[in-house]
């Protein structure tokens, strides 16, 4: 059941066709300080290091740190992390599911390509087996996730890897919490940086307090996950793989524990995805009106329907589409060019189609294409432009709606 204490996941999607537009891709190009033929050293394209200085580590150091951090959770026990996640009351992440899909593809029957698919898989070209399960060891314990959930307050106020969609973050935000009648100012913004995996005192901080290790097993497994990120294969720490997220995250009092305040989470790596593949210009603008969709559903408690398990999710999902697709085209939202738009949601919505047709959880592409268009015709043929539909109005309009958003289209 969902409650309004959970996370809701921007989903991620492709479309075979934009590959072909010319749109570099960043892997296909050389690594950052990697020189060229002529010797000619090569700006950073990928993400841009911080920390330049990092060596290699062994075959055999990267697999006993991975051993290590496995040996944590003995077999079938709840992991720490399980445990900090229904403390915290935090739903599986489809996105993460697509990043397990890349990294351990012999687990998943679905070999889909697309074009974020493809990228991801390029990104982790150069990964040794022992590579791989080190950070599928570190991804267990999803580090940048919650130390960003549960310290907000340190995780800085810039966007993206090098800033780069920092400008584009922030004003989307101030025009989303100057456009929905919610109490926006409740709501904190944070980044996911891939950084904090080299920053050893956040590491002791969330292995310690968030995941109640003994202090010094924190201090011991801190430095050895700062050294093995600080290789330039893990992009420093920057790896798409540890960030591909965006969350919205009502707050929650945890008795004894913490108090976390109303959130959205975006992270640098599914930032860069769609970087690469040419939509840097609406990506963060519709990741995040998405997710402010979701704010609007909490404060608003939109979360009340006859649906059950996965329709009421999908409802859920459909309607956040809607609310960014109308925000996002509306004269008094961010004036985007629907055609825009509407070119990035189809390698958006498509990029999760292995979970979709497991279960139609989130909807699939073509629902989203559908309530997304339809929430763009909710602004565009309104009499008065300069209106903006109360919230409750347009979720009552989509209510109406929904019955036609996810009829059968398989004729
Ligand atoms: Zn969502």
């Amino acid at each position: 059941m969902l409650s309004p204490a959970r996370f809701r996941q921007g989903e991620v999607h492709e479309q075979a066709h934009r590959l072909g537009r010319g749109h570099p891709r960043r892997d296909a190009r050389p690594r950052p300080g990697r020189r060229t033929p002529t010797g000619q050293r090569l700006h950073c394209h990928r993400h841009c290091a911080r920390h330049s200085t990092g060596g290699t580590l062994s075959p055999e150091r990267t697999q006993a740190l991975a051993d290590k951090l496995a040996a944590l959770t003995p077999a079938g026990q709840p992991t720490t992390t399980e445990l900090l996640k229904q403390k915290l009351g935090v739903d599986d992440n489809p996105l993460s599911e697509l990043v397990d899909q890349v990294i351990n593809p012999a687990d998943y029957t679905c070999t889909a390509s697309t074009p974020v698919r493809d990228w991801l898989v390029a990104s982790r070209a150069d990964w040794t087996p022992q590579d791989v399960a080190l950070v599928n060891a570190i991804r267990s314990w999803d580090p940048i996730f919650y130390d960003a959930v549960l310290w907000p307050q340190d995780a800085g106020s810039q966007f993206g890897a090098n800033g780069q969609f920092t400008t584009a973050t922030t004003h989307t935000f101030r025009d989303l919490r100057n456009f929905w009648d919610i109490h926006g100012a409740d709501i904190k913004l944070v980044p996911m940086h891939g950084s904090m995996l080299l920053d050893r005192p956040r590491l002791v901080r969330l292995f310690a307090e968030g995941y109640g290790l003994p202090v010094a097993l924190a201090n011991e497994f801190a430095d050895e996950i700062a050294t093995a990120m600080n290789q330039e294969k893990f992009d420093f720490g920057n790896h798409p793989f540890f960030t591909f997220n965006a969350f919205a995250f009502a707050g929650q009092n945890i008795p004894g524990f913490t108090v976390i305040p109303a959130e959205i989470l975006m992270g640098d790596g599914i930032l860069a995805a769609y970087q690469a593949l040419g939509y840097d210009d609406v990506t963060a603008q519709a990741i995040l009106a998405h997710e402010y969709g979701h704010h609007v559903q909490f404060q608003r408690g939109l979360f009340q329907t006859t649906l059950t398990g996965p329709e009421a999710a999908r409802r859920i999902e459909l309607m956040a589409d809607s609310f960014a697709s109308y925000f996002l085209t509306h004269a008094r939202g961010d004036a985007l060019q629907w055609k825009r738009i509407q070119e990035f949601d189809q390698v958006f919505f498509q990029l999760g189609d292995c979970s979709f047709t497991a279960g139609s959880h989130h909807g699939t592409p073509n629902q989203r294409l559908r309530a997304s268009e339809w929430g763009y015709g909710v602004a565009r043929t309104a009499a008065n432009q300069g209106h903006i539909l109360p919230s409750l109005a347009f979720a009552g309009l989509f209510d109406r709606q929904l019955p036609t958003l996810v009829a059968p289209d398989a004729n």
